[in-house]
């Protein structure tokens, strides 16, 4: 069993390090709120007096904190964890910050020869109360090799992003994907609503379709992953169908602001001459303005 120091002990820590200690692993635990540490000493932690305390001596140091600069000013501010950590400590950091903290803080870490794992996760703190998050890790392979009895206590899954910082940066992305869809969903109801409709019989429609099931596994395998634009659904005519929906919700006084933004990619798409090819050839206009070398499909 591992002896670990954590840090970060609010929604998500403090289900996290009882996770830990249910696994049988020795938890030091430190946050700046006094009931959070005693609560969990309550659980068999033992209760730090300062993050430094938590941090020395441990075969794993891991931090849940907010953001970026509580886990650099933990780091490396007033509560000096780096400098408690010894040199085979594993440091890993399961908050979600951004992705040039994490770089920042993996650099310094290594000029003091501590490894460090990124390890962000998915699920929110129902999913950590029943140790079933999600974990992205970033980092060397063995490293997070080495993480995974941590991994193990909390998690569900892990999954190996890729080299130091890989994991913020998918968090990131999964985060961008999924807030951003929760205000297109919650727009196609209101208009469905506005318009008249059953909301709960729209609901069942929107399961069964594109809208509902997304394009990740269904339309862009099918097309555009697999090398072949070729209009399945042509870009023109999904390009119409938004601008009907856009102006029949406008006279509905319907605010539908993702809708209007993705209005212009399809226009771009269509002047970079895609308005032939499948719907999912957004894709490649995207690609395009974001000056992404060589082509999503055919080669
Ligand atoms: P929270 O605000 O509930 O907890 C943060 C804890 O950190 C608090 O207990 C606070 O007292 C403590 N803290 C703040 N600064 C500190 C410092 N300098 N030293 C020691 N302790 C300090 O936040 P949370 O919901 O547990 O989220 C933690 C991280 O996990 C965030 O980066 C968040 O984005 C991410 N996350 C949260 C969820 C979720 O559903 N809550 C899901 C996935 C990821």
């Amino acid at each position: 069993m591992a002896s670990i120091g954590f840090i970060g002990l609010g929604r998500m820590g403090h289900a996290m390090s009882r996770k830990l200690l249910e696994a049988g692993h020795e938890v030091w635990v430190f946050d700046i709120n006094p009931a959070a540490v005693k609560s969990i000493a309550e659980h068999g932690g033992h209760a730090a007096a300062s993050a430094a305390e938590a941090a020395g001596n441990r075969d794993f140091v891991v931090t849940m904190l907010p953001n970026g600069p509580d886990v650099e000013e933990t780091l490396f501010g007033a509560p000096g964890v780096a400098r408690a950590m010894s040199k085979g400590t594993l440091y890993i950091d399961m908050s979600t910050i951004a992705p040039d903290a994490t770089d920042r803080i993996a650099a310094r870490l290594a000029e003091m020869g501590i490894r460090m794992v990124d390890a962000p996760v998915g699920g929110t703190s129902e999913f950590a109360e029943r140790g079933q998050l999600l974990i992205l890790a970033g980092g060397a392979a063995q490293d997070v090799e080495a993480a995974q009895p941590v991994f193990d206590a909390v998690g569900r899954e892990t999954i190996h992003c890729g080299a130091s910082g890989a994991g913020t940066r998918t968090k990131l992305v999964n985060n961008y994907m999924s807030t951003a869809l929760n205000t297109l969903t919650a727009e196609a109801l209101v208009f469905a609503e506005a318009a008249g409709l059953d909301v709960m019989r729209t609901v069942k429609v929107l399961a069964g379709t594109t809208a509902g099931k997304g394009f990740l596994t269904g339309a862009y395998d099918r097309k555009i992953f697999s090398g072949d634009i070729s209009p399945e659904f042509g870009l023109a005519l999904a390009s119409k169908d938004l601008n009907l929906a856009l102006a029949y919700a406008a006279g509905l006084n319907v605010p539908l602001g993702v809708g209007a933004a993705a209005s212009q990619v399809y226009a771009m798409s269509r002047a970079d001459g895609f308005g032939p090819n499948d719907w999912s050839a957004v894709l490649e206009t995207l690609r395009l303005k974001a000056a992404l070398p060589g082509r999503s499909f055919g080669g």
